[in-house]
């Protein structure tokens, strides 16, 4: 039998304070990487759970900044892990491009990369979907909410008006890997070949209808209302993309399986972008 889940062990394996420094440590010594966090209070604060002794609340963000592309001008993306707090894999997936980031700088040559690996910190530190006051922070985008992670990521997708949304999820009822497109009309021509790419580690989800949605070879081109999204009013339109791996597989797989999927993202992101304009 597995050793029984105490408070104490799940504290310690979700520390964000201690998953978190060796990006820090990197960021230290690096010309491209930089540690950018945010801090948000929570309103249900006690003291008594999780990590934080105190109400104010970290959510990391991290910045990379790729070498230049000869005077093309840079691409902002943000990509967002751990909106969920209980997929792990799409937290330590985001964490772990950009560990290889760091180590292969040139995969982001052209980019300015703004990574949020925790979108919801205490449901992370609680090992739940839903953040402490009890929500789904994925249905509350756009819609007035006073939840105060909200409130900062809307401030930062309105600020920063990224060129593309990437979003990881895991989900325990799929077997595979499949994916949402929203947005930009050629988003899926940056979606399918990260789908192939990731694909080398878990199996993709052909199903025809996933979480309940027309799904064409792991691709749907749908949505639940209030998910992670660009502003209403930013035109023209970002590439949106979700990726989701089978939150049920093995977690070193998921989690290679995000680093993958972000990498060919890149690879592919900036022909379409420049495809898009010429048509
Ligand atoms: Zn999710």
């Amino acid at each position: 039998m597995p050793p029984a889940v105490t408070p104490k062990r799940l504290r310690e394996r979700r520390n964000l304070r201690t998953l978190l420094r060796p990006l820090e440590e990197l960021a230290r010594g690096s010309q491209h990487l930089f540690t950018a966090h945010l801090e948000l209070t929570d309103p249900t604060a006690t003291g008594a759970i999780g990590p934080y002794p105190h109400q104010r609340i970290t959510l990391p963000r991290f910045l990379f900044a790729g070498p230049g592309s000869g005077g093309a001008s840079f691409l902002r993306l943000g990509i967002f892990g751990g909106l969920h707090g209980d997929e792990e894999a799409t937290v330590l997936g985001a964490l772990a491009f950009l560990e290889k980031l760091h180590a292969q700088p040139e995969i982001a040559r052209g980019y300015e990369l703004f990574v949020y690996p925790v979108g919801n910190p205490t449901g992370f530190a609680d090992d739940t979907r839903w953040s402490r006051s009890g929500v789904d922070l994925n249905r509350q985008f756009w819609r007035d909410s006073a939840e105060p992670e909200i409130v900062l990521l809307e401030r930062q997708l309105v600020n920063l008006a990224f060129d593309g949304i990437i979003a990881l999820h895991a989900d325990d009822t799929s077997p595979g890997l499949y994916g949402f497109v929203k947005g930009h009309a050629l988003t899926r021509h940056v979606l399918e070949p990260a789908l192939t790419r990731a694909s080398t580690v878990l199996p993709r989800n052909f199903d025809r209808s996933i979480d309940n949605f027309e799904a064409n070879a792991g691709i749907i081109e749908a949505g639940y209302p209030g998910v992670l999204s660009a502003p209403p009013a930013q035109h023209p339109r970002p590439l949106e993309i979700v990726f989701e791996t089978p939150a049920l597989a093995p977690l070193d797989q998921q989690i290679e399986a995000h680093t993958l999927a972000l990498e060919e993202i890149l690879l592919r992101f900036r022909a379409v972008i420049s495809e898009g304009q010429s048509i």
